[in-house]
This record gives structure tokens, C-alpha cells and sequence, in this order.
């Protein structure tokens, strides 16, 4: 009651000293006023707090504060002040540490729906509130001494995706915290047969970057049941700037996620690993409930000519990254992760809903903080789209965005066969037609005097003008993973034998590509996902890893552990520019479908091992090939990675194994 009281004092004191100004109409969101300050939400001392709205055509705005993050009391609302230029205001001058609010504005005489503003930083359980809070408490010790692993380019990078609760909660995980954060800190942890898992099977690994599946704030898990065990990609954003709260231990407490996300980040950093962020700024989750529509109605989204919503995400709506303060927004949201939570790169859901103005901004924002923060993306849509063909981040206009890059859906489906039909094999079981494709990845998409380019699967150009603009995979979350895909796929007869085989001949030609490797997480213990291709709902039984795998499939796991260790030794694998490759990558004509041989000059780069010559045979029988006659020796017979070598090789004929990778290297 006391209280009231004094919130009541308040309320009297702000308005009778607020000089105000009236909110006007506009005749298009391009006249809505940019705010430049990136104080919005809320700034918190315990003598003042001070809350900002950008709202140009409400017509009134409340705050309202509460003593809980859902349900309970409303302790007052106050009414905010308009500037006259879209930010509404209002201050308190008691220490409000503890508290929620909602923000409520009133909109062409009708008041909206209460929502926590679009810029939340932190927020009670399900993000319905935000939460004040001094950011100085959600930092773990030592954070201050917290520093990202030395990167020297792109070219350096493996990529590691992972989904923040397939990594633990399986009981053969060993960790504690599972589907947690703070799994991501356990050390030590092994699987039932003593074998590492975790952060610790991470580094044994050798990957360089964990990138995480959505691990901001989304809403299709209620924070208020978890015990239900319910699932999710994570693919429907609620607050952007928020980690999610099923990942914390405890998401009634605002701090929790906010600390434990940072904890989670310190550990990867202290073990060599650095951390990236699947974004999906491209659409939320709904379009009418989001804090987007009930701050500032129809501005952060696409409408169709007819007023409707657009929805080039297939998920109801999409975002409009070309409008001014929705692309000030997406820049703001990933400064503030890399300043607060020390986040090294990002990975753009559907990019190309975003427009190449905003993906350039976003680069040059990132440079200014850190050149060495990585950003790639879906160089595509799921849908079409008002924003103009020209103007979207597509993988064909990557050469237009320097500095960023996307997939190759170009090599995924010439490894394995289209995403969309489950029964289509390529060139690792054996099709032919693929080796202009797997040359073109080879030398990272990029422009190359030897590869005819309008052989090449999706596209008939070099789309890259770097090789760091890349990213080679054959699996991601995204439809079969490897195992169930050659499984689906395979030719009538091939044996379990012969599918390891087609398992190690695609990655060895993802990893020894050049460009920017990726694996999907679990791939090197051959996961599967009982044949499940979307599996953004489905249970633990389904998306966990099951770390016993590791058992099972240690000669596997060995020869991905072997294919990264190399790249990570030779920098020949991953030359950092285009002429570099055109200098230095040579194919051999291989007189032979389905087989894609090249050298690589290693003394050009600085690599030790002076010459590698790389065969990827896909063909389902051994074959014989011409090759220049050296002392080679053999470091990767299709079944082992060995640098030390494996054999000599002094022959001018080579003989490859079927559905089989070869290198050679001469001192
Ligand atoms: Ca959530």
C-alpha cells in the first residue's frame, strides 16, 4: 500500500511537470521519424528509471509496473510524454529493481493489448513482461576477462550446428544441466562407456565454431510447463534481444537466462570455441501479438499491394528490413549481442528476406566492432516477397555483400540429392552428372577457369567473390540428416558398408573443399532421426543426440575428428582468396564420370605438405587413375585419416576405392 502510495506521488509530480507535444498522422511509414538513440525500453539506475517508446502514431501511451512477471498486481501505470519526434517517455525516480512493465499504447481511439516493448532486454517467464534489472548481476565471474578465441579469417572456420537441447538431454549425455545453457559448462562428462561428450567431444573434435539453433526468446514453448519435455527448433521469434527462457534453470528469474547464456559462452571462449547465433529477424512468430504490432501497429512487416500481410518466411508475415527503423532495429539487436553477451557471429534464417542495404549495414556495424565476427545466411526465401528481386540478400547477389556468406545448396544436393524428394541420391552413391558441382565446390563457388559453370546444379555463375562467401554441408536441421538421407536414397542393394562409404566420401568433400565447412551436430557419431525430415516438434526420442553412439560409430566419429584435424593443419584446404585458388587449385582431367580429382600447390600458401592431390571417387567400383608421377605419400584412403601416412605412392596410375576420398601429399 505504501508503495502505491509513492508510485501515486509519482504519477502526480511527471505529469504536472510535462510540457507536452501532440502525436501527428502520417502518410506513409517512410515519414515516420527515426530516432537515432539506442536507449529505448528502458535505462535503469537504482536513483532513476527511465522508459522510451518509439511510437510515432499513437495517440497516448502507458507504462504500467508490476511486481511479477505474470499475473499479480499492478502496482500503478503512468502515462508517457510524447517528444513530438515518435519516442514517448517517462521517468521514476525510486529504485524499481525487481519490478516488470508492460508498455500499452492507444491507436486510432482504440488501446492495444499491454506488451513488453520490442527492445526488451530482459524479461519474466514466457517474455510477457519486462523486467528491470541491473545488467551488472548478470555477469558471471570473470566475464570481464572473457575473450573470444584468436580467428585469423573466415577460411579458418568449422562450423558446428546445434540445437541447445539435443546436445544434453539424452541419459547417455552424462551432463547435468540438461537441455540447459549451462550444459555447454560441464567439463569432464562422458557417455556410458566412458567416452567424452559435450564441450569436451567438442574440442577433442576440432570444430571452431558452435553455432546454436535459435537461442533468443521464442514462444512456442511455455516457460510456465516445462516438465511437459515439449520441443522446438525455435523458429518463431518472441523477443529478440532475450535469451530463451527453457534453456535457463529457472525462467521466472530474469537474471537466469541472462547469466547462464553468458556462462555458456565464457566456457566455449575458455575451451577454444567460439559461439555463433542462428537470427531469424526475417519473421515472429505471430504477427498480431508480437510487441512489433502492439507498440508500433503494420511498421515492422511487409504488406501486399492490397494491404495484407506478405510472407516470404511461410510462416505467416515477414519482417521489413528496408524500413528505417526496422533495419536500425536488426543492427542494434546483433550489436547488443556481441557488446552484452560476446557473440562472434551470426547465421541469418532466410536472409534473403532481408535486403542487401541492410545485410551491408549489418557487416559494416559488425566490422567497427570486430572484422572477425562471422555472417552467413539462407541465401534464399520460402516464399515470394514485395521487397524487389534486385534487392534481395540472395545467394546469387553474395558478390554484392562482401564480407558475408550463404550456403551452397549447390553442393548439399550434389553429395546427397534434392532436399525435397528423399529417394534422390547424387554423386556420393554413385549418380552421375554432379562432378561439375562438386568442382564448383571445390574451389568455393568462385569464379575458376576449369569449371563449366552451366553444368552446375542451381546456378550457372560463380556466385562468390571470396571463399570465405561459402558454406559447404550436406546435412543441417533442416530436412534428412546424412544417415536417414542415404538411407532413404540409396540404390537398391548398396550395403551398410557401402553406405558409411557414401557417409565419408560427402563430408570428405565438404571439408576438403574450400570455402567455410559445416557440420550438423551428432553427424559425426551418425546420428539419425528415424527418418524424420522436419523435426522441429518431435521429441527428445527423436532430435537428441545420443552420445552411446560414439561407441558404435568410433571409426566414423575418427575419420571426421581425422578430416577437420587436417584442414585445421593445412592451409592449402583453405585458401583465403580467389586468386589463390585459381593459381594453386588444378583439376586433373579424369577421363571418367563421377570422379573429381585436383592438386593443390601447398608451398604457395605456406603449407608444409609443398603439393596435395585430393580424388573423390563416387563411383560404386574402384578405378584406376592418371596421375602426376611424385613420392607421395597417402594420408586418407577413404576409410582413415592418417597424416603421417597411411602408404607411399611413387606410381603413375592410382588405384582409388570405390565411393572412396583419396589424399596424397608430397613433403
Ligand atoms: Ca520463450
Amino acid at each position: 500500500m505504501y508503495k502505491k502510495l509513492i508510485f501515486t506521488l509519482f504519477i502526480l509530480l511527471i505529469t504536472m511537470s510535462s510540457c507536452k507535444e501532440t502525436p501527428q498522422k502520417y502518410n506513409s511509414f517512410n515519414e515516420y521519424p527515426v530516432y537515432e538513440g539506442n536507449d529505448l525500453e528502458y535505462t535503469y539506475t537504482p536513483e532513476l528509471t527511465t522508459f522510451k517508446l518509439w511510437s510515432p502514431e499513437a495517440e497516448q501511451v502507458k507504462v504500467h509496473i508490476y511486481e511479477t512477471g505474470l499475473e499479480g498486481e499492478k502496482l500503478c501505470s503512468v502515462d508517457m510524454d510524447y517528444d513530438g519526434k515518435g519516442v514517448w517517455a517517462t521517468s521514476f525516480d525510486e529504485d524499481l529493481k525487481g519490478k516488470f512493465y508492460t508498455f500499452q499504447i492507444l491507436f486510432e481511439g482504440k488501446w492495444l493489448e499491454e506488451s513488453v516493448g520490442a527492445y526488451a532486454k530482459a524479461v519474466g517467464v514466457n517474455g510477457v513482461r519486462g523486467a528491470i534489472i541491473d545488467f551488472y548481476e548478470t555477469n558471471p565471474e570473470g566475464w570481464e576477462n572473457d575473450k573470444s578465441p584468436v580467428l585469423n579469417n573466415f577460411n579458418e572456420i568449422s562450423l558446428y550446428e546445434v540445437h541447445v537441447r539435443d546436445f544434453s538431454v539424452s541419459p547417455t549425455s552424462g551432463m547435468k544441466n540438461k537441455g540447459k545453457f549451462l550444459a555447454f559448462t560441464e567439463e569432464g562428462t562422458v557417455n556410458d562407456f566412458g567416452q567424452s561428450t559435450g564441450i569436451d567431444h567438442l574440442k577433442e573434435l576440432g570444430i571452431t565454431h558452435v553455432h546454436l539453433l535459435p537461442s533468443f526468446d521464442y514462444a512456442s514453448i511455455d516457460e510456465t510447463t516445462l516438465e511437459k519435455n515439449v520441443y522446438n527448433w525455435g523458429y518463431d521469434p518472441a523477443n529478440f534481444n532475450v535469451p530463451e527462457g527453457s534453456y535457463s534453470t529457472d525462467p521466472y528469474d530474469p537474471i537466469s537466462r541472462i547469466k547462464e547464456f553468458k556462462q555458456m559462452v565464457q566456457s566455449l571462449h575458455k575451451n577454444g570455441i567460439r559461439v555463433i547465433m542462428d537470427v531469424v529477424y526475417n519473421h515472429t512468430a505471430t504477427w498480431e501479438n508480437h510487441p512489433f504490432t502492439r507498440t508500433v501497429p503494420d511498421y515492422y512487416y511487409r504488406q501486399n499491394a492490397d494491404g495484407s500481410y506478405s510472407n516470404a518466411s511461410g510462416c505467416g508475415n515477414e519482417t521489413a528490413s528496408e524500413r528505417a527503423m526496422v533495419r536500425k532495429y536488426i543492427v542494434e539487436s546483433l550489436k547488443y549481442w556481441v557488446k552484452e553477451y560476446h557473440v562472434d557471429g551470426f547465421r541469418f534464417d532466410l536472409m534473403a528476406i532481408h535486403d542487401i542495404t541492410t545485410m551491408n549495414e549489418i557487416r559494416k556495424a559488425m566490422n567497427e566492432i570486430d572484422p572477425s565476427i562471422f555472417i552467413y545466411g539462407e541465401g534464399w526465401t520460402a516464399g515470394d516477397s514485395p521487397l524487389p528481386y534486385g534487392e534481395r540478400a540472395l545467394k546469387q547477389h553474395v558478390n554484392r555483400m562482401p564480407g558475408i556468406a550463404v550456403f551452397s545448396d549447390d553442393i548439399r544436393d550434389a553429395l546427397k540429392g534434392s532436399w525435397a524428394n528423399a529417394k534422390e541420391p547424387a554423386f556420393a552413391a554413385g549418380y552421375q552428372g554432379y562432378d561439375e558441382t562438386i568442382k564448383f565446390s571445390a574451389v568455393a563457388a568462385t569464379d575458376h577457369d576449369s569449371i563449366h559453370y552451366g553444368l552446375v546444379k542451381y546456378v550457372n555463375f560463380p556466385y562468390a567473390s571470396s571463399p570465405s562467401q561459402v558454406i559447404n554441408y550436406v546435412s543441417c536441421h533442416d530436412d534428412l540428416c546424412l544417415v536417414d538421407k542415404i538411407n532413404y536414397s540409396s540404390p537398391y542393394g548398396a550395403t551398410p558398408i557401402e553406405k558409411r562409404k557414401f557417409n565419408r566420401l560427402s563430408q570428405s568433400i565438404v571439408f576438403l573443399s574450400q570455402g567455410v565447412p559445416f557440420i550438423y551436430a551428432g553427424e559425426e557419431l551418425m546420428r539419425n532421426k528415424k527418418g524424420v525430415h522436419n523435426s522441429y516438434q518431435s521429441p527428445d526420442s527423436i532430435n537428441q543426440i545420443d552420445w552411446n553412439f560414439k561407441k558404435t560409430n568410433i571409426d566414423m566419429y575418427n575419420y571426421y575428428k581425422g578430416l577437420i584435424q587436417m584442414r585445421k593443419a593445412h592451409p592449402a584446404f583453405r585458401m583465403t582468396n580467389t586468386s589463390d585458388i585459381q593459381r594453386n587449385l588444378k583439376f586433373l582431367n579424369t577421363y571418367q564420370q563421377c570422379v573429381v580429382a585436383y592438386t593443390l600447390e601447398g608451398s604457395a600458401v605456406g603449407d608444409n605438405w609443398s603439393r596435395i592431390l585430393v580424388v573423390h571417387n563416387g563411383n560404386r567400383h574402384n578405378i584406376s587413375l592418371n596421375i602426376p608421377q611424385e613420392n607421395w605419400t597417402v594420408a586418407c584412403n577413404g576409410e582413415e585419416v592418417n597424416p603421417n601416412g597411411i602408404f607411399n605412392w611413387n606410381q603413375p596410375v592410382l588405384n582409388v576405392p570405390a565411393s572412396s576420398t583419396m589424399v596424397l601429399y608430397k613433403k
